[in-house]
């Protein structure tokens, strides 16, 4: 099947250097990175070796040019990129307090991600796609939400699969409007990558093995937990619990630990690997993240991830 295709938000993503709170004060900082949610997803799977596209809108400006030169230099096909004149590239300022959460200000709502729409470059992408990923974050953005639906019903509706991150942040939309869209998703999704609490929200559940149990019935064929420095579990009919630990590493920044990890576990099964070893993988893509500073700094080659795994002294079955 054809190429992994992702929906949604492409922005840079500058850091301050010092720990604390709020942007209140003139501070440190370093970046632009790339970064965005569904850039940092699908950079990995092409830098792990899958076919990637993705569906997005930059501005005429510096931002959008660093992004796509770094997207196209590693793999992912970005004829879907729009370049919108007269609105800037969004962006978003990040600030690590000392308990490890983050402060973010946010610019993107109204930057050009907002006028990502179902262009002829991205039929003809979607056309061509054989997976399609949803992230949560996407749909706080106006208009992104209806070019991923229409993606969704188009790659499924040729026998495509579907993996969605919830990625709830507290800064983005929520409330029943976000409650309606997870709902609609978790009806049309294969593969489910919680992480924390995310599941209880996206299940509705009290606990995890009610909020399995309720994903599982209604039809999601593969559930995969994210526990950050504890690893991360897979639950299927097919292949039951599949717990793998988490890779010891020094944290240096979070951001896109996540994706990585999803990026590398999508790609694996895509490639007809068990769940154990898809694991073992994404692990290894969301530890090696966490040790670089900046969202995308990390994304790992297949190469580098068995590389990372030997070194551990794990082995890839
Ligand atoms: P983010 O939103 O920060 O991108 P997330 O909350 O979606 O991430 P996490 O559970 O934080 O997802 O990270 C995904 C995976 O990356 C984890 O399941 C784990 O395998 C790996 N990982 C994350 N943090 C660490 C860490 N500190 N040490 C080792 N592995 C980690």
């Amino acid at each position: 099947l054809g190429p992994t295709v992702t929906v949604g938000e492409i922005l840079v993503e500058i850091m301050a250097t010092t720990v604390g709170a709020g942007f209140l004060s003139p501070q440190p900082l370093v970046g632009p990175f790339a970064s965005g949610a569904p850039a940092i997803f699908i950079d990995q799977v092409a830098q792990f070796g899958g076919a990637a596209g993705i569906v997005a809108a930059v501005g005429a400006d510096d931002f959008g040019t660093l992004n796509v030169e770094r997207l196209r230099t590693d793999g992912v096909d970005v004829s879907a990129v729009a370049i919108v004149p007269g609105k800037p590239t969004g962006s978003a300022f990040v600030r690590y307090r000392a308990d490890g959460s983050r402060d973010f200000v946010y610019n993107i709502t109204h930057s050009a991600a907002g006028d990502t729409s179902m262009t002829a470059a991205a039929r003809t992408l979607i056309a061509r796609g054989g997976h399609v990923h949803v992230m949560g974050s996407a749909f706080a953005i106006p208009g992104i939400g209806a070019v991923i639906l229409e993606a969704v019903a188009s790659i499924r509706a040729r026998g495509g699969s579907v993996s969605f991150d919830p990625n709830i942040r507290k800064e983005l939309a929520q409330g029943d409007e976000g409650r309606r869209l997870i709902d609609d998703m978790l009806a049309v999704t294969d593969l489910l990558l919680p992480s924390g609490d995310e599941l209880l929200v996206a299940a509705d559940a009290a606990t995890e093995p009610a909020a399995i149990a309720r994903l599982l019935d209604l039809g999601i064929g593969e559930v995969v937990l994210k526990r950050g420095s504890a690893g991360s579990s897979h639950f299927s009919r097919a292949f039951g619990r599949v717990d793998c630990p988490a890779f010891a590493v020094e944290e240096v920044d979070p951001t896109g630990a996540g994706d990585c990890f999803g990026a590398a576990y999508l790609t694996s099964r895509r490639a007809g690997l068990p769940p154990a070893r898809a694991l073992l993988y994404a692990n290894a893509a969301g530890a090696r993240t966490v040790t670089r500073q900046g969202p995308m700094e990390g994304v790992s080659s297949r190469e580098d991830l068995e590389r990372f795994i030997a070194a551990a002294g794990r082995e890839v079955k």
